[in-house]
Formats: C-alpha cells, structure tokens, sequence
C-alpha cells in the first residue's frame, strides 16, 4: 500500500493524504499527480483495476485536464476538514455544489442488497465524482462524535476513535504515540534535574 488506512473511514484517510496538517511550512502533499489520486481510489476500492489503466490512458492524453481534476479532489477534500473540523459553512455549501455536480453523472443502480450511485461513463471526472460522493457519505454518518484529531501538536491526522473507552489520543501509537511520549519522558526528566 502506497498509503496509509488507519482512520477508520476511507475518506477520513483521504483527509489524511496531507501530512503535518497543524505543522505549517513542514506541511507535505501526498496527492502530488493524477496518478496518485488513481492510486488512492485503487487502494480505497473506488476504482477496480480496468478503471484505473483506462485513467492512466487518459491521463497521459490531456495532462492539464488530469491536473485540473487533481487540484479539484484536493479542494474537496479540504472543503470537508474545513466542515468537519472547523465547522465552515461556506465549506458545507461548496461541498453540497459539488455534490450536485457528481450525481448528476451518475445513475442510482442496485447493488446486492442495497443501491448506490454509479457513473454512466469513466473518464477523468470520476476520481473527483466519487471521491465527492464518499465525503457527502461521511458527513452522513451518525457517529461523527467520534471523530477526533491526533494530539501531536503537529500531525493533524484525523480517525474515529472506536476504542471502547473513545481514549484514542494517536493516530498512530507506534509513531505519534511513541513520539510524543518520549517527549513528555524527556521534559519530566529534565524538570527533575533543574
Ligand atoms: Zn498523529
């Protein structure tokens, strides 16, 4: 796996593709290429395997159309951590026009027991579409109360803490986790020694 699928919501870790969210100029872009958003809806089973050679074709064909879309999936995904997290409406609004926009490109089809929506064709669109319908879906869910941002100072990782005691304070206890308590570790020893 090229990226990491930790926060208990597949486009709660596309909120993730950015790394050292609160760390200001350390910020880092994982979403670098249309590519790569290819390989984020692969990994994130919203596109199968024929669909993402088809994008890569098409791709290479209008590279400023692909860009485009790219920057497009970012701003959406922004939009959400700006409505989940900083509880933006004008996010909320942009988001909802760009929902408007995606399901207009699709059809409501059966799928096993329940229904979803499924684009009529695939072309560049359909990363951003279905990525826009997943971030709808979301802030959908009824247990949003368990969303929470990783306490390092910097990291800015969001997940939902489905912990039984909701006490989840890392992203990542092996990373974050370890990392901030060796910090605290330190501090106290030196707060011993003055
Ligand atoms: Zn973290």
């Amino acid at each position: 796996m090229k990226f990491r699928h930790i926060a208990g919501d597949p486009m709660l870790d596309l909120v993730n593709t950015v790394g050292w969210r609160l760390g200001g100029s350390e910020r880092t872009e994982s979403l670098n290429t249309f590519s790569d958003v290819v390989d984020w809806c692969a990994e994130s089973s919203l596109i199968g395997g024929d669909e993402a050679a088809v994008l890569r074709d098409l791709c290479e064909r209008d590279e400023a159309g692909a860009e485009r879309e790219r920057r497009q999936v970012i701003e959406a995904r922004e939009r959400v951590y700006a409505l989940l997290f900083e509880d933006a409406p004008e996010a909320a609004a942009h988001l909802a026009g760009m929902f408007r926009t995606a399901i207009a490109a699709a059809d409501l089809v059966r799928s096993g027991e329940g229904w979803q929506w499924r684009d009529r064709e695939t072309d560049l669109r359909s990363p951003r579409h279905r990525i826009v319908r997943g971030l709808v879906a979301l802030t959908q869910r009824g247990d949003l109360d368990r969303l929470h941002q990783c306490e390092d100072a910097k990291c800015g990782w969001v997940y939902l803490d489905t912990s039984p005691r909701r006490n989840r304070r890392w992203c990542d206890t092996k990373d974050c986790g370890d990392r901030n308590r060796a910090r605290a570790y330190y501090a106290r020893q030196r707060a011993k020694s003055i």
